[in-house]
């Protein structure tokens, strides 16, 4: 019976998968730990194999998370200190972070408003002589405006890397997102679509010579044992984390479909509230990593909810360019209009494959009794 007083909506439900996997995992993780196959080795070779043919690129380099994954990849197309590097305003900071980490300088870039990716008619007035790389952002799980990205850069010879952290599986106009840029990088941390039992990530390419650039660079430098050809780091991915990547690789595709199905209940059941709902332009197919709205009026929304039983997130409550840490730059709101104007609104909602129908009417019908006076954006 649908109890609304003792009903709970987490956010994110990563018990209910592990139950539905549980032996499966348990086993994978045992054999690991019988073979002592720890870092690297066997078992991250076959989910590099796997997830390579997944997401149909050539090659994919297994490491230790999503953040190292794009630092990697952008040494390994060859940029460095003083190069610019272009960011969407609205990502998760990792994205420019890593930028920094390289020696670069992040270049942020507004996003436009009805699917919150960057704005490729934002993008050609902050290229300088100094501009290096794109970095599009899938964001949420919706592919950006890749044939707008790749022109651009083509245009004016910049290398592109996908940071596909919230976009495992999703595709642009039928193609897997991953397969566009010079390389792709994948964050496997627990809460994404495809999640780790710990932190790890992955670069995809076509490119050989940029595979084999990003497996030196994450295994110090070595071409072969104790034969050290530059100065790399330690970012390889852990044989537990490969083989619970591997068992878990078999069921996305069934878990993007129960997100689909999730979204579209969650869209009939707010169609006429007002409310900006996810949406995906055509041809684009949403995965939805984060199931994001706008309201205008976001802490009394999400405490009603929270009151109710319904967790919330926000995805990202600053936008980029107005972090502290980057404060010398001294931006603008009207700089960034469009992500400034909609931080303070974004609210994420449940989204999962294990939510339920009734989970899913429950944080609805909260959610529409505490919007009914006047809150939606
Ligand atoms: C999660 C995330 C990252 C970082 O991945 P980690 O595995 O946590 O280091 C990078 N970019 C985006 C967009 C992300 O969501």
């Amino acid at each position: 019976m649908y109890n609304r007083d003792a009903m709970h909506v987490p956010f994110v439900d990563l018990k209910a998968q592990y139950a539905s996997l549980k032996s499966e995992l348990d086993e994978a993780i045992l054999k690991v730990v019988s073979e002592t196959a720890f870092v690297s080795g066997k078992y991250a070779m076959a989910f590099e194999k796997s997830f390579a043919e997944y997401i149909g690129a050539g090659h994919c380099v297994a490491v230790a998370n999503g953040t190292d994954a794009i630092e990697i990849a952008l040494q390994a197309i060859g940029i460095g200190p003083y190069d610019e590097v272009i960011v969407p305003a609205n990502t998760f900071f990792a994205t420019a972070e890593a930028v920094s980490n390289v020696g670069a300088v992040p270049v942020f870039v507004d996003c436009e408003p009805d699917f919150y990716n960057i704005d490729p008619a934002k993008i050609e007035e902050k290229i300088t002589a100094r501009t290096r790389a794109i970095i599009p952002v899938h964001l949420y799980g919706l592919s950006a405006e890749m044939d707008a990205v790749i022109t651009i850069a083509r245009k004016h010879g910049l290398k592109v890397l996908e940071d596909c952290a919230q976009a495992h599986g999703a595709t642009y106009k039928g193609q897997t997102v991953g397969t566009f840029g010079d390389a792709a990088s994948f964050s496997f941390y627990p809460g994404k679509n495809l999640g780790a039992y710990g932190d790890a990530g992955a670069i995809v390419t076509n490119s050989g010579e940029v595979a084999e650039q990003c497996r030196l660079i994450a295994n110090h430098g070595q071409a072969a044992k104790y034969c050290h050809t530059l100065t790399g780091r330690n970012s390889r991915m852990d044989g537990i984390q490969a083989a619970v990547l591997s068992v878990k690789l078999s069921c996305l595709d069934s878990w993007l479909d129960s997100r689909q199905r999730n979204a579209a209940l969650y869209k009939e059941l707010l169609a006429d509230t007002g409310i900006p709902l996810p949406t995906a332009p055509d041809g684009l197919g949403h995965t939805y990593h984060l199931y994001v709205i706008r309201v205008k009026d976001r802490e009394t929304v999400a405490a009603k909810l929270n009151e109710s039983g319904v967790d919330t997130g926000l995805h990202y409550p600053t936008a980029l360019p107005f972090l502290e840490v980057y404060s010398g730059e001294s931006h603008k709101p009207s700089d960034f209009p469009v992500a400034h104007s909609q931080m303070g609104e974004l609210l994420s909602l449940p989204m999962y494959a294990e939510l339920t129908e009734e989970m899913i009417g429950h944080v609805c019908e909260v959610l529409k009794s505490a919007v009914t006076r006047g809150t939606a954006a």
